[in-house]
């Protein structure tokens, strides 16, 4: 990296400061250009991490700010480069005119994610705390703040590089009992190494459970609303939200499609989906909304089941309560408007919680948050999960590779079978930190980051 950039490194709002912020060789010498102290000595002669107070100035020369400086030399920067930031004032226009000065002084425009690209480069991230940096940045709750925060302390790369050292050590005994069968190796004991590759095998497993966890930080909890055409269940879901997004009318079957919203509760995000009705029906449109509305409740891992009180139970209703787990919660929903279904009725179709409610007055709704941040909020786990959609992609591939590894030494195959296997999942684990990656995976992490980062 020869040039040196610079970016507007906060949010250009009206706010109390704003940063600016400059990478690479010319950084320090840039920054002396358009920066003077109030005192003393200039940047070039300060230490690092230091904060200065002085004057900017802007391209034509004119005072911008009075503000602050500081400057770290490589390697001790957040980029590994020489790097310097001004704490000006937060001002968008102060902001704009500074990030001028600095590129008429010698700096370049940073492009998104350029900072941690080459804080990546330098060695001084791996690619799972890249990817982190970028989760702290848009998370929407404390608790996905924690997770990644827990990853951005290197909690996914302890985890991968415990497996990876598993397998490196078994592979380098295949590699030398295959590469050097003259030599006088230690006896090659197969049923030991089974066991080993078994226990890596585990081990890479428990990584990959710790996904479905971590997804749930990140994707919020699938949670679908189900139940007959009119039940009330888009007005629930509006009443939930606390404002109208979902279709509703008393026409059976106006939620052709799935509706989802997300919402936090308990410090989880809770993906809502309102679903179609569920009964037979004969319009290919509400046919195929009916099929999704399967689909949703199928993989949701809480399901609220709305049953309308005001009507009698109908052969759907009934189907539903019947086949109801303990992901599901019952909504006897109208309850305002009549008692043709009693909770009893309910009861004795199923074990599952039911509560009474109107999406109409409001009554039952608190019950109905609470029982929804239970549930979801169970869902939460330890900081550091495997939350990246490329970690898991790698690491079930890893896990192919050493099943099949472990295939090969049970049917007896040649050892280089094995061996050949193991290598390939070694290289998926090291794809994980970046350590093998390809400038196109590099590429495609950095391109979701924000400029100034
Ligand atoms: P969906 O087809 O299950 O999504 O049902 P909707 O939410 O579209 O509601 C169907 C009709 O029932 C609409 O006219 C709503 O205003 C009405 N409705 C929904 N919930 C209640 C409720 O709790 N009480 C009463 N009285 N009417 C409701």
């Amino acid at each position: 990296m020869t040039d040196t950039i610079a970016a507007i490194s906060t949010g250009q709002v009206l706010s109390g400061i704003g940063v600016l912020r400059l990478s690479g060789p010319e950084a320090i010498a840039v920054v002396e250009r358009v920066f003077t102290p109030a005192h003393g000595a200039p940047m070039s002669a300060r230490p690092d991490r230091l904060l200065v107070y002085g004057t900017l100035r802007s391209a034509a020369g004119d005072v911008l700010d009075v503000c602050l400086c500081t400057v770290s030399r490589a390697p001790h920067s957040y980029t590994g480069e020489d790097t310097a930031e001004l704490q000006c004032h937060g001002s968008p226009t102060v902001l704009r005119e500074g990030l001028e000065a600095l590129f008429a002084a010698g700096a370049r425009q940073a492009r998104a994610g350029e900072f941690t690209k080459r804080a990546f480069l330098n060695g001084c991230l791996d690619l799972t705390q890249a990817e982190a940096v970028i989760d702290l940045i848009h998370a929407e709750t404390a608790e996905q703040a924690r997770n990644a925060a827990g990853q951005l302390g290197g909690a996914v790369t302890r985890k991968t590089d415990a497996v990876y050292d598993q397998l490196a050590a078994i592979s380098a005994h295949f590699h030398a009992v295959v590469d050097y069968p003259d030599e006088d190796i230690p006896d090659f004991r197969l049923a030991a190494y089974e066991a080993d590759l078994a226990a890596a095998e585990a081990s890479l497993k428990a990584l990959l459970d710790s996904f479905s966890r971590g997804r749930v930080l990140t994707g919020g909890v699938p949670t679908a609303i189900v139940g007959r055409p009119n039940a009330g269940k888009s007005s629930l879901l509006n009443a939930l939200l606390g404002y109208e997004r979902a279709i509703v009318t008393d026409i059976p079957g106006t939620t052709r499609d799935v509706l989802t919203e997300r919402i936090s509760l308990g410090g989880v995000v809770a993906e809502l989906s309102d679903t179609a009705g569920r009964r037979d029906t004969e319009d290919p449109i509400e046919r195929i909304g009916v099929d999704r509305a399967q689909r949703a409740a199928e993989g949701a891992d809480v399901v609220l089941i709305v049953i309308d009180a005001a009507e009698p139970l109908d052969a759907s209703d009934e189907a539903l309560l019947k086949g109801a787990d303990d992901r599901c919660v019952v909504c006897l929903n109208k309850r305002d408007a009549g008692q043709a279904v009693t909770r009893e009725a309910v009861c004795a179709l199923t074990s599952v919680r039911v509560l009474e409610t109107s999406a109409l007055t409001g009554q039952g709704i608190p019950q109905l948050v609470s029982e929804l941040e239970k549930r979801v909020s169970a869902q939460q786990e330890s900081a550091g999960q495997m939350t990246a959609l490329r970690h898991i992609e790698l690491a079930h591939r890893a896990a192919d590779h050493l099943r099949q590894a472990v295939e090969a030494v049970e049917g007896g195959l040649p050892l280089d079978t094995a061996a050949i296997d193991m290598r390939a999942a070694l290289s998926d684990l090291s794809e994980i930190t970046g350590e093998n990656a390809t400038e196109e995976v590099i590429d495609r992490v950095f391109r979701d980051f924000c400029v100034g980062k």
